[in-house]
């Protein structure tokens, strides 16, 4: 018998490697700015056309190649960054595998040029597939340009596993930005469909930074610097009050590369420890500088994770440099020079007169009724115990109270011969009162209280509510996100959403790729209600917002949808607008954890039952159980 095993040709067995090494365009991007960051170029200029699907060219002014090596590049495991397997552990370049130009050169349109310093003429080729389609000697400045176009046009089934442009310009976004930060000295700049996003020139690391992410994130820094035998760390975290919802804007780079950690992580975490609002991530820009024969960065493909020999002391340091810094930011506020001018009073407050506080009254409210016939809603501006009904009209019932919400019938018979004990209704008061206190005596009848108490708060986080059959236990947080959920959508589709004006708009900046969903997201955030004056370059101003937020909220709200988006905006406008309701409704709701008032119980669990769909959350978990008083005997019997 013959026998069977043959060797790949090189083009199959590039096909199969650029598998591992390009999975989108982004990849490409990462591998011809690390090339060119090699090459010592002081001056890199990225140009993408259609997030990378059609073009993706990286210029730069570095080294250059010979005819020879322009024409070996291309060849697997090619490189000219190891000799011998001992370089693996002195490496100070990003790649070393010789494997990404000819993965990439198997997959994609490609033409390089390329001369070096000292020569006259320079060297350009075109590769299609793997397949040298020409090599001219031609006229060019020194460095060298790769131009990758029509990436995947050989495999239509990895080119239709492409997401949407946005999701996959955000990924081109994330890997310029993680090389442009770790290279402050390098002039980057980046160019999409025709536009300059980026242009950076060379600076320290702060500017960098700033120049990434916004104009307001200098003030925002804390330096951290420490340099010990092992390790020396230098860079910036953020001052607690900025920490954010999304893990956005965390960066550790180690000998110039970005990595991926959980470890360290942790480790800044954990030194942040007390300071931080629950579920809050602070942002972080740090730079580790190791002996390169302590660490392995050979054991991940693309090479954002790492192993470091000695994890521990790294964890330990790493920790007491940040505690070190934001103490010494906290304890000596009067030496930080970026002072937060935020904290201080804006200048038109200061001519403004105090408002005389107004008390709003309800005529319609009778505190002698039955509480689900005459609903008593109080918009408070604090945190936890705001929200407002289920309400389709709560949308333009700012005033401080919205309609009563007309329970289904459902809910109505669940406390069917439940409220036969209750006084009498008595006819509406003009005026609201006080509630008086109903038990003056301990012998007096508890059947009324107990009638007319009908929720108890069980560890700020259930509410507890009779029914004729026995019992229903309420989440607190998953039934305030439904009847949240359920009334965006309501304004968004059905309702015009109305807003409110704020005296004073609020100037929020952003990062350039955030401002890009912000702006994409804008038409559905306005049916909301919000009204936004201005949205360009890295910031926005709100002038209105919706009814059923306060202005202290809008940048949670904001954050929370532009985390929850970070996978792309559905194409589609009903899920776009399904999307922001769940996760303004996520961002909006009372919290485990919230202790609430007997009227905002009973608020909660009326809303609950007016929404169409109360059984389930917006994150389809259910909302409430029911026990039946046979289960209870059960668990009595036993
Ligand atoms: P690696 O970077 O792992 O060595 P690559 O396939 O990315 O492998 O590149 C192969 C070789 O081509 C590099 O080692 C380098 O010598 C050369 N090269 C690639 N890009 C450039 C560039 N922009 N300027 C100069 N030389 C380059
Ligand atoms: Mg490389």
């Amino acid at each position: 018998m013959s026998s069977i095993i043959q060797l790949l040709p090189d083009h199959v067995a590039n096909q199969i490697a650029a598998g591992e090494v390009v999975q989108r365009p982004a990849s490409v991007v990462k591998e011809l700015l690390e090339n060119a960051v090699d090459a010592k170029a002081t001056d890199i200029k990225l140009i993408i056309k259609d997030a990378g699907k059609s073009l993706v060219q990286v210029i730069d002014n570095g080294v250059g190649m010979t005819v020879t090596d322009a024409r070996l590049c291309f060849e697997r495991h090619a490189t000219s960054k190891i000799r011998q397997a001992e370089d693996l552990f002195s490496l100070a370049t990003k790649g070393f595998r010789g494997e990404a130009l000819a993965s990439i050169a198997a997959i994609a349109h490609m033409e390089m040029k390329t001369k070096q310093e000292q020569d006259e003429l320079g060297t350009h080729i075109i590769i299609e597939g793997s397949k040298f389609v020409s090599q001219e000697v031609a006229v060019l400045p020194k460095g060298t340009s790769f131009a990758v176009k029509n990436l995947f046009f050989n495999i239509p089934a990895r080119r239709n596993f492409l997401k949407s442009d946005t999701v996959e310009f955000r990924h081109v976004m994330d890997e310029f930005q993680r090389v442009a930060l770790a290279h402050p000295n390098i002039h980057f700049s980046f160019y999409h469909n025709g536009s300059e996003l980026y242009n950076l020139p060379s600076s320290g690391y702060r500017q960098r930074i700033v120049g990434i992410m916004s104009g307001k994130t200098n003030e925002k820094l804390v330096p951290v610097n420490e340099d010990t035998e092992i390790i020396n760390v230098q860079g910036f975290v953020c001052k607690p009050e900025f920490a954010k919802k999304n893990r956005g804007e965390q960066f550790f780079f180690v000998n110039d590369r970005f990595i991926k950690s959980g470890y360290l992580h942790h480790a800044v975490m954990a030194a942040y420890e007390g300071l931080l609002k629950d579920g809050c991530q602070p942002s972080y820009f740090l730079y580790l500088q190791v002996p390169p024969n302590t660490i392995d960065i050979n054991i991940h493909p693309t090479k954002t994770e790492i192993k470091f020999d000695d994890e521990q002391a790294l964890y330990a340091i790493l920790r007491a440099s940040i505690k070190h810094s934001l103490g010494q930011f906290n304890v000596a506020p009067v030496l930080d020079f970026d002072r937060d001018a935020n904290l201080d009073t804006p200048y038109h407050y200061k001519d403004v007169e105090a408002e005389i506080p107004t008390i709003q009254v309800d005529g319609t409210f009778n505190p002698f009724t039955d509480d689900k016939t005459n609903q008593h809603y109080t918009k408070s501006g604090s945190g936890s115990g705001s929200y407002s009904s289920g309400s389709s009209s709560s949308g333009s019932s700012y005033s401080g109270y919205s309609k009563r919400v007309e329970p289904t019938a459902s809910w109505e018979s669940l406390y069917v011969g439940l409220d036969t004990e209750n006084p009498e209704s008595v006819e509406s008061f003009p005026f609201a009162f006080e509630n008086e206190e109903v038990t003056s005596s301990l012998f007096n009848d508890d059947e009324v209280e107990q009638a007319s108490q009908k929720t108890y708060q069980i560890h700020k986080k259930y509410i507890v509510s009779p029914i004729k059959s026995g019992m229903i236990i309420v989440d607190q947080q998953r039934a305030h996100q439904r009847i949240l959920y359920e009334q965006f959508l309501l304004n968004m589709t059905v309702n015009q959403a109305s807003s409110q004006q704020l005296l004073f708009p609020l100037d929020l900046f952003y990062s350039s790729s955030e401002m890009k969903l912000i702006e994409e997201l804008k038409p559905s955030l306005e049916t909301t209600g919000f009204v936004f004056e201005e949205a360009k370059s890295d910031h926005i101003v709100i002038s209105g917002i919706p009814v059923n937020i306060t202005e202290s909220e809008v940048s949670i709200v904001i954050e929370q949808l532009l985390s929850d988006l970070q996978d792309g905006i559905p194409a589609n406008s009903y899920s776009q607008n399904d999307t922001i309701a769940k996760s303004m409704a996520k961002s909006l709701a009372v919290k485990t954890g919230s202790y609430l008032t007997e009227k905002e119980q009973d608020n909660l669990v009326n809303g609950l039952f007016a929404c169409k769909d109360p059984n389930i959350s917006p994150f389809q978990k259910p909302t409430f159980i029911t026990m039946r008083v046979e289960d209870i005997d059960k668990k009595f019997a036993l």
